[in-house]
């Protein structure tokens, strides 16, 4: 019985699809709805604009090609007064363009072709991640939960499985910050800015990875496998659903 409990559960979640390609539009809107989504579709800007206000959707999955105005002003229209998540879907694999939709308040990036999985893994850590925000980043009790990782805001303490990890105040600062943004693939420049205040292109990227190696090692990330923490290398890092 439980497969129908979940579905309810995702039932109250609209999506907003906008995408103009007819097949890409049809194939995503069969993905959502086999798994219990309300799909809502627009194939441009305006449209999109339209079905936003008539719908105020869960969830925008944005793609950027689209036949009247590029989908970053789609972004920064919604950006203007809702938090909405959105997940940008594009054929743009440059990272400039990843980031600069990251910056400007994309949640996520996808890049086509994508697989099923990706993406409904995407689609659910970006709602949990937008019911973090409305809680502030913070479950009842100042914990964060997340499958073995367990964080104790309160008490500045992170566990993995059980076992404390000692962090750093630095990598104990990452660790939270990407908590409070689960799911969310955060830039580099934007991890950096809310660490360390500046920002300078070559020493401070180098700084965040040379934290981010030791946060892995410690909280037993490996390479190549199922792991808390996601890089996507030129572009950011995200602690996965
Ligand atoms: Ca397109």
């Amino acid at each position: 019985m439980c497969w129908i409990c979940e579905n309810m559960r995702h039932n109250k979640y609209k999506v907003l699809l906008v995408e103009d390609e007819a097949n890409i539009r049809n194939l995503v809107a069969t993905m959502l709805e086999t798994e219990g989504y309300q799909t809502i579709l627009a194939d441009s800007c305006s449209n999109a604009k339209t079905m936003y206000a008539s719908y105020l959707p869960d969830l925008i999955i944005l793609d950027l090609g689209l036949p009247d105005m590029d989908g970053m002003n789609l972004l920064d229209y919604i950006r203007k007064d809702s938090l909405t998540p959105i997940i940008v879907l594009s054929a743009r694999t440059n990272e400039n363009d990843k980031i600069a939709a990251l910056d400007r308040g994309a949640n996520d990036y996808i890049t086509k072709p994508f697989g099923s999985g990706e993406l409904l893994a995407r689609v659910r850590a970006a709602l949990r991640n937008n019911r973090f925000s409305a809680d502030e980043g913070r479950l009842p009790g100042g914990k964060f939960i997340l499958k073995g990782m367990e964080i104790d805001y309160d008490a500045r303490r992170i566990f993995i499985d059980g076992n404390e990890v000692k962090l750093t105040q630095t990598e104990y600062n990452i660790v939270t910050l990407l908590s409070e943004n689960c799911g969310k693939m955060m830039t580099y420049a934007a991890i950096i800015k809310a660490i360390w205040g500046g920002y300078e292109q070559e020493g401070s990227i180098k700084k965040l990875q040379v934290n981010m190696a030791n946060i892995r090692k410690k909280i037993g990330d490996k390479p190549g496998e199922q792991n808390y923490i996601a890089n996507e290398l030129g572009v950011g890092y995200r602690l996965n659903e």
